[in-house]
């Protein structure tokens, strides 16, 4: 029999039930779309406010709505008739967008207030909210080898300005959803995820792909410089995408984690240093290293405690960093051709 908490949409919903997903032009969005279209659902409807031919996936077969979440009448349309609504819409980025755009990504406060009352007047099943382990208490990070955060750390809170005080403020509002109206939510922190399909540049992209696509750059213009943000000693984990969609499907159908907010991410620490050195391996180079103090770094270390999803789900992401860069990398290489070609590209 299979455990209560390790259930999945493929063992609790019907084929044809309605899955509403909300930033499905985005990086994760579209790879949730994607990663339940595989499994045989028949009905899914993707949101995002952008056009769709900028959406960075589109899967055929799936209804895709062009829609501002931020607004409530849109919201109401987009959970029509849904059994389960997964919000991955925000306006985010890496450190370069958070730390620089902190009213705007506060300002996605507005997507999940509305996005879970709509799913509540639908009547739906069930709703997911997309956290960040920027939801943490900084105090906590203030070294690189800070110890890992476990989720009771978010209080006292002390989260990243704008958008980690965002997340947690959602947090709170799915919390009592379930405390007061009995609706059932589901809240991941996320930490830093990459992969194909991710934002590679324009501003908004995290580490993993921008070391990646510099190594790229530095090759194809025959430089032997990069340059690095801050001095290279910050940690973080990354989690590669495809563990991601498989950890919100186990994390949205677990009893256990009705309204309890868990860590998803893995729980290899590495540190920018080290993640340039695993690019440049795999790029088949060394660059000189010039170290810029002024650009937006973040917190000094950051990783994510593990032990809590492993009890529940008897799992934790476990792809290699170096197995899941080497895919970024080929497919980032790919794009960098694409747009030298005057192709279209994801960004
Ligand atoms: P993304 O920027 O690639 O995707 C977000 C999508 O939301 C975009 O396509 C954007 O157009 C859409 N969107 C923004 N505002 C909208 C609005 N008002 N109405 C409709 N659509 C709107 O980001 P992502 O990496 O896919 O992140 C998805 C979710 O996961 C976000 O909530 C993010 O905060 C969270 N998260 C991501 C990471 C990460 O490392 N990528 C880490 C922690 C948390």
């Amino acid at each position: 029999m299979v455990k209560k908490s390790n259930q999945i949409a493929a063992t609790t919903l019907n084929k044809n039930d309605l899955i509403v997903i909300g930033g499905a032009g985005g990086f994760i969005g579209g790879a949730l779309v994607r990663y339940f279209h595989d499994q045989g659902f028949t009905r899914i409807r993707a949101v995002d406010k952008k056009p769709l031919p900028d959406w960075y996936q589109r899967t055929p077969g799936v209804e895709c709505l062009c829609m501002d979440l931020q607004y409530e009448d849109n919201c109401k349309r987009a959970c029509e008739d849904a059994v389960e609504v997964y919000n991955l819409a925000a306006d985010m980025g890496g450190m370069g967008f958070i730390e620089r755009f902190r009213i705007e990504c506060l300002r996605s406060i507005l997507i999940n207030t509305h996005m879970v009352e709509a799913a509540y007047r639908a009547g739906a099943k069930r709703f997911f909210f997309s956290s960040s382990a920027c939801a943490y208490n900084v105090e906590l990070q203030k070294d690189p080898n800070s110890r890992a955060l476990k989720e009771t750390d978010a209080y006292p809170a002390m989260a990243e300005r704008g958008y980690g005080w965002e997340k947690l403020m959602s947090e709170m509002f799915c919390q009592e959803y379930w405390a007061e109206r009995g609706f059932e939510t589901h809240i991941a922190r996320f930490h830093n995820v990459y992969g194909p399909w991710g934002t590679w540049v324009g501003g908004r992209e995290k580490a993993p792909a921008a070391m990646c696509r510099k190594v790229i750059e530095a090759k194809d213009t025959g430089s032997d410089e990069i340059i690095i943000w801050g001095d290279g000693t910050q940690t973080r984990s990354f989690m590669y995408i495809d563990d991601c969609v498989k950890g919100v499907d186990m994390i949205m159908h677990c009893d256990e984690l009705i309204a309890v907010p868990i860590n998803l991410g893995t729980s290899h620490l590495i540190s920018i240093n080290d993640l340039v050195s695993l690019s440049e391996k795999i790029g088949g180079v060394t660059l000189k290293r010039i170290y810029d103090p002024d650009m937006p770094k973040g917190v000094a270390g950051r990783n994510s405690d593990n032990t809590f999803i492993k009890q529940i789900l008897n799992w934790e992401p476990d792809t290699p960093l170096e197995d899941g860069l080497k895919k970024t990398y080929n497919w980032i290489e790919q794009q960098h051709k694409d747009r030298k070609a005057g192709k279209k590209i994801v960004d």
